[in-house]
């Protein structure tokens, strides 16, 4: 067991990403989110979260279930493509997901999530692997499809309504593609989730949310291209095949910026996957699906001292503490990170005493504010995966869950307030 109270890290890297237009538009967005929640808390402000949430209970159409996806595994490891990725079987240790019994209280799940997913030399992947084992959780970690593709094969992607080989953020270092390749079959060990971010990392204009369905399909497919293909795209030979087949593994991603699902949505029904987390942000209430698909968004949370609600991702405390700059003044950063663990742990008491509506939390690679974000979720795993009741699952293993329950019992759960404790008896039946 490792000391739970230091930080795995090493002095500060030079920041990677995100550019300046980056943040601009995270900005926006934020703004954006701030006051779609302001509103929707001004409107609500008796706290029912059903009215304003309501009507998107899910249709059975367009996304696909575990059950029917499952391969039969002869015992025996396939080596698929040119030996960049392998089908070892079904992974190990998932959540055993069963349907509740009559009057069970459902299980509290938290979801730690990670865009981007690089080994830089801030080695966060590694961290939050070594955190995930030892407070007994999975994750998801979206990976971006380029962090595979070395910069001198840039012209190799065709991104849409941009020019050949760009991106809005850096290509990887050589080094830190082989570190990463090495954190990503880990993870996949430890029992994590390998999810999409996709691959240039375009929003505002041009970005994913201009994008028609066909302009989505490409970045998926070249997404697949990258990452089942860095062996011949790198030339390292010495390192050994994914663990995984990125084919069945990848079931749903995180729009970057989280722009643009109306039309991933439908470029993802060719692709068998199973849920998106792009949804730019709603009440914590029970999932329901859109469009066939798991709707898992991140989440409006109480914000410390403030009668409205922020979204549960780590841009978020950016915008409200420093006005979106990402070093802003030192002597805040211990206040603002307290704020950030009591906006999260709030919204995790709010439903872990209530409802028991799953805790959504997504966040970047990123040393913002001398790390504070970072620091805030790796207090709010100790705080959140140890309690009784809670499982620290991926989102994969969430949407087995949801799918062998019964619908009327999801639907119930779905009509309560976050804070709502029913009598589970009359919900679960
Ligand atoms: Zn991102």
């Amino acid at each position: 067991m490792k000391s739970t109270s230091g930080r795995r890290r090493k002095a500060p890297a030079p920041r990677r990403t995100p550019p300046p237009r980056y943040l601009i538009v995270a900005a926006v967005l934020l703004v954006v989110c701030s006051v779609v929640a302001g509103y929707l808390v001004l409107d609500h402000s008796d706290g029912d979260a059903r009215a304003a949430s309501g009507g998107k209970n899910g249709s059975a159409a367009g996304g696909t279930t575990k059950s029917n996806q499952e391969p039969a595994w002869d015992g025996k490891v396939k080596v698929l493509g040119d030996g960049s990725t392998s089908y070892t079987g079904p992974q190990k240790n998932e959540l055993k997901a069963e349907p509740l019994k009559p009057g069970e209280k459902p299980p509290q799940f938290v979801v730690f999530s990670w865009d981007g997913a690089l080994q830089g030399d801030d080695e966060l992947f590694s961290h939050y692997r070594e955190l995930a084992k030892e407070y007994d959780a999975h994750m998801t970690f979206f990976l971006t499809g380029i962090y595979l593709l070395p910069k001198s094969k840039k012209d190799l992607y065709h991104p849409p309504q941009h020019s050949v080989g760009s991106a809005a953020i850096s290509y990887p270092t050589d080094e830190h593609i082989r570190t990463t390749l090495t954190q990503l079959a880990g993870a996949y060990e430890d029992g994590n989730e390998i999810g999409t971010h996709f691959n240039g990392h375009f929003c505002g204009a041009k970005g994913g949310g201009d994008w028609s369905v066909a302009e989505w399909k490409s970045e998926i497919d070249q997404f697949y291209d990258f990452v089942e293909n860095w062996k011949t795209n790198t030339g390292y030979k010495d390192l050994p095949a994914l663990p995984f087949d990125f084919r069945k593994e990848v079931v749903g991603g995180r729009a970057p910026c989280l722009e643009g699902q109306p039309n991933l949505l439908k470029a993802m029904k060719s692709y068998g996957w199973r849920y998106d987390a792009s949804s730019p942000g709603d009440f914590q209430i029970w999932p329901a699906k859109k469009e066939g698909f798991w709707d898992f968004p991140l989440q409006m949370l109480p914000y410390p001292g403030g009668k409205y609600q922020g979204l549960s991702m780590d841009f978020n405390f950016l915008y409200n503490q420093s006005d979106g700059e990402v070093s802003g003044d030192p002597s805040k950063y211990p206040e603002w990170e307290q704020q950030a663990v009591d906006s999260y742990m709030a919204g995790f008491n709010r439903v872990y005493y209530g409802s028991r509506a799953p805790l959504f939390v997504g966040n970047h690679f990123e040393d913002w504010n001398g790390g504070i974000y970072m620091k805030a979720i790796d207090q709010v795993i100790k705080q959140t995966c140890t309690k009784k009741g809670v499982k620290c699952v991926s989102f994969k293993e969430l949407a087995d869950w949801l799918d062998v329950q019964k619908p009327e019992t999801l639907e119930r759960m779905r009509g309560l307030d976050p804070a709502q404790s029913p009598d589970w008896s009359t919900v679960v039946k």
